[in-house]
């Protein structure tokens, strides 16, 4: 396929391999092992699909972080849906969210109930929904990274549009870089630079990460899914440690601009404002987190329709390891249910029940090797 076989190039690949173990030889004792933490879930499934892990050298780990929405959602938003759906709302979500555990039930276990829960593909499908039930509140689970922020914030857009007013949504919008600042303040993770996510950096814009480059000494680069953008943003990082910089380098240019998508930013400034946020495996985060603002209280589920998300609800088994696989303190297969009680088909933590969660990555690729 034009453009894509460019990017999977075998010769090119091997070149670069070559190029990164001779820079990982050159570290010197002081700074022989190089933690790179991939904070996307895109870029923990192409890292295990490629087998890129496989080809690196032994001192460069890369350290998977909390990957998508899904897999840092708590157990209480999960409570608050389902707590709606008993009240007679119509819940609308996309579909790994009715696989993820509240504290008892997950959304799939209320709609086998009689919950009507309705998986969208789109948020656009909300709003149909909305119009085809003029009688009933339709609440759409609104989780999401930067990414998906600004298209579930132009339902309400539309909703005011076409003058739907039992439309709402229930937030649990997420920030990467706050994220990002949480992680790096955990000396235990030994994260030395960030591979950035290249869908969050179209919307936010390569700027974004200046705050932990320079001073900071923490050297950004933002890389595409593709195995030579992977190869390419680690041996651009490894350059980096070696000439004693942190610099911010896009090399996902033919997508991410230094400013971002500002349609995409206007929209949100628009109708959402920061608020600290619970994240599954790292807590409450200071203003990790964007919340609608009060004039459009009449379309925030938790204000409209009086429910509230309870924080600290532990929901799954006690011996699911997500919490740390979040914060790339320990590994899937450290877990003693992965792949054995724990697997896509019957997913015990969030991080098995994404597609992009570390442990959907490594029981589909690396299940046999690790
Ligand atoms: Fe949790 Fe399953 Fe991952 Fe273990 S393998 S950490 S139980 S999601």
């Amino acid at each position: 396929m034009k453009y894509i076989d460019g990017f999977r190039n075998a010769a090119a690949a091997a070149a670069l391999r070559g190029s990164i173990a001779e820079l990982a030889e050159e570290m010197t004792a002081a700074n022989s092992r190089v933690g790179i933490m991939e904070v996307c879930g895109s870029h923990t499934m192409a890292i295990a699909r490629y087998g890129i892990r496989d080809i690196l050298p032994e001192n460069i780990e890369l350290i998977s972080g909390p990957g998508c929405p899904v897999c840092v959602t708590e157990a209480g938003y999960i409570d608050a849906a389902i707590e709606l759906a008993g009240s007679g709302a119509i819940i609308a979500s996309f579909g790994d969210m009715l696989r993820v555990r509240g504290s008892e039930l997950s959304l799939s276990d209320c709609r086998a109930r009689g919950g009507t829960v309705e998986i969208c593909y789109s948020p656009a499908a909300a709003l149909e929904l909305a119009a085809a039930h003029p009688d009933r509140e339709v609440v759409f689970l609104a989780i999401g990274f930067e990414t998906t922020i600004a298209p579930v914030t132009s339902l309400v857009e539309l909703a005011r549009q076409r003058k739907l007013g039992n439309l709402s949504l229930l937030t649990a919008f997420k920030l990467v870089p706050p994220a990002l600042a949480a992680l790096l303040a955990d000396p235990e993770l030994g994260i030395d630079a960030f591979l950035c996510p290249a869908h969050v950096s179209a919307i936010i814009g390569a700027r974004a990460y200046l705050p932990f480059t320079g001073e900071r000494g923490v050297p950004c680069v933002i890389a595409g899914f593709e195995p030579l953008d992977i190869l390419l943003g680690v041996q651009a990082i490894l350059v980096q440690i070696l000439g004693d910089e942190a610099k911010l380098d896009n090399q996902y240019n033919r997508v991410v601009k230094p400013e971002g998508n500002v349609r995409a930013q206007a929209l949100m400034e628009k109708y959402l404002e920061p608020a600290d946020a619970v994240w599954g495996g790292l807590g409450r985060l200071p203003a990790s987190g964007l919340a609608l603002r009060e004039e459009f209280a009449g379309f925030d589920a938790e204000k409209k329709l009086g429910v509230t998300i309870h924080s600290g609800r532990g929901g799954e088994d006690p011996r699911c390891l997500c919490g740390d696989v979040i914060k790339g303190k320990r590994k899937p297969p450290d877990c003693p249910l992965f792949a054995t009680v724990c697997s896509p088909e019957h997913a015990i933590g969030p991080c098995m029940v994404s597609s992009e969660g570390s442990c959907a990555a490594y029981y589909k690729y690396l299940r046999f090797t690790e």
